[in-house]
């Protein structure tokens, strides 16, 4: 690959203003992806300008004409779901199935979002007068700013832009920048689809190019998918400016609740799912397992089974189930946690945070390696490994004692409220842990991981503000008109109020 990739804005592929560029490297082989233009605040602002001037024309098309460039899109995710996962997998590191469910996820996205084009919308309300028609109507609200992480880099993408444009406003778009190849396809799309210029812009680039997104007086919306420290300063930026809106998605400290007669078949294969797939960079990946006393310590000896055997490797491999941390600056952090963990005196049960050599595939020495790391703490202690996010296989048992008020208490004992699940065959456990864990996201004998775009999907508490489903979304990115219709000669007015204009004369 020699050629170096450029922005797409108002229809073209651009250079841009700035002149440094990226490399995108293969997280499990170090191998050179491809080259990339590294946008500026500058050419965000272009983008900006282009999506400005575009607004007028595409937010008068018909919902159902706007969804048309989307079906284009929807056939070219599923047409090319093997290969895109490939590319998907090769560039954040993820193990293939879950490439490919990344591309698939997308396609459900873009699927509901141009389906729905064709779905009444709006409400008609009641009014105390028979002769108004009231009516609830939504209209987009302008250039919408989408800005996303790597570790679903085809499927956030489209839960931002798809309903944001069907919806009627224009996008700028600026991808995380470790997965630049993975957004070159994105827009590759929208323009092989003949989507109109400047509706779809791309910059690609790193924080700067999104803070100026952030900063920009013509974006009406901002939708946001990261770290919380970005999030919340994102929020805390735009708080007090009147007019703009941010939705933002973050991480949490998650937690699956093992409860004394929970079928440890499927608690054990719970707890490996939600905090080992994508090597526990998700932001729902569960780092907590919190498991009753009287069942501690057969599930503590299976999961450290499981454990220290689960693949790690060559994430093309369809026999892996972990592939490699995205960076090496991330993988720093998580031997850090590691080292935190060790230091504030946690019983490590795990720890292959350093990989043998022999477990490391051939040609993949570059990659940015790391397996479980796996240990027991007191509930009751505070320590930063067990409440800070390190978005990796870093996993505490917390055993506890008692009901489940209990374990409830432990669960929400943190300033995150994404995900969460519950093991228990007794319904009475589980409603009470369905009404009082502060969760956006909670389950029932499953994995605190498995998003379906059409569940809301999003966090409390420190996790998020968000709009963050296909419907939410659409609350996000429009603004409600209440519109009333006077079918009479007369003017009526409600809850009574006299419209007779009198004059000095009658008084
Ligand atoms: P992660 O830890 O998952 O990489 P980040 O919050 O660092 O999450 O990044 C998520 C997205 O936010 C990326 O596209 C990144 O470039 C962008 N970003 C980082 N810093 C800022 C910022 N200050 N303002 C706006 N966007 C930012």
């Amino acid at each position: 690959m020699t050629e170096t990739y450029q922005h797409y804005i108002d229809g073209e592929w651009v250079t841009g203003k700035g002149t440094d560029t990226f490399t995108s490297e293969n997280p499990a082989t170090g191998e050179r992806l491809g080259e990339f233009r590294r946008g500026t605040p500058a050419d965000v602002d272009s983008a900006v300008d282009a999506a400005d001037a575009a607004y007028e024309e595409w937010r008068v098309l018909s919902r159902i004409d706007r969804a048309e460039f989307l079906w284009d899109v929807y056939h070219e995710l599923r047409d090319r779901t093997g290969e895109l996962g490939e590319i998907v997998t090769r560039e954040c590191g993820k193990e293939i199935s879950e490439g490919r469910a990344d591309v698939v996820e997308a396609a459900h996205m873009v699927e509901w979002a141009a389906g729905d084009a064709r779905h009444p919308k709006g409400d008609v309300v009641p009014s105390e007068i028979a002769a108004k028609d009231a009516y609830m109507r939504r209209k987009p609200r302008g250039v919408t700013g989408c800005i996303t992480p790597w570790n679903f880099p085809i499927a956030i993408p489209y839960w931002h832009m798809a309903v944001a444009l069907v919806e009627g406003n224009t996008v700028v778009f600026k991808p995380a920048e470790q997965t630049p190849w993975c957004a070159q396809i994105i827009a590759e799309m929208f323009d092989d689809a003949g989507i109109p210029p400047g509706v779809f812009n791309m910059v690609q680039g790193f924080g700067d190019a999104g803070n100026a997104i952030v900063e920009s007086d013509d974006v009406a919306t901002v939708l946001f998918t990261g770290s919380a420290e970005v999030g919340h300063s994102i929020a805390t930026d735009l708080a007090g400016e009147s007019g703009k809106r941010v939705a933002c998605e973050m991480g949490g400290k998650n937690a699956i609740v093992v409860t004394d007669e929970a079928d440890l078949d499927i608690a054990v294969h719970a707890a490996v799912m939600s905090s080992f797939k994508t090597t526990g960079q998700r932001c729902v990946s569960s780092e907590r397992l919190i498991v009753h006393t009287d069942v501690y310590e057969e599930f503590r000896d299976r999961f450290v089974a499981a454990a220290s055997s689960v693949a790690v490797g060559d994430p093309l491999d369809e026999t892996t189930f972990m592939g490699p941390l995205i960076e090496a600056g991330h993988r720093e952090k998580v031997t850090e946690y590691a080292d935190i963990a060790r230091e504030e005196g946690v019983n490590v049960l795990v720890d292959r945070t350093e990989l043998d050599a022999e477990e490391i595939p051939e040609g993949h020495a570059e990659g940015h390696w790391a397996g479980p790391f796996v240990y027991e703490a007191d509930p009751d202690e505070d320590l930063r490994c067990t409440s800070e996010e390190v978005f990796g296989p870093h996993v505490a048992l917390l055993e506890y004692e008692g009901d489940i008020e209990r374990a409830v208490e432990i669960q929400n004992d943190t300033a995150y409220g994404l995900a969460g699940a519950i093991v228990s065959e007794d319904y009475r456990q589980i409603n009470y842990y369905r009404d009082h864990a502060e969760l956006g996201l909670a389950y029932g004998n499953l994995p605190c991981i498995g998003a379906e775009v059409q569940l809301p999907f999003g966090g409390v508490k420190k996790s998020g503000n968000g709009y963050p489903s296909a419907r939410e979304i659409i609350e996000a990115v429009t603004d409600r008109t209440a519109w009333t219709l006077n079918n009479s000669k007369d003017i009526q007015m409600a809850q009574g109020l006299s419209a007779d204009i009198t004059t000095e004369d009658d008084a």
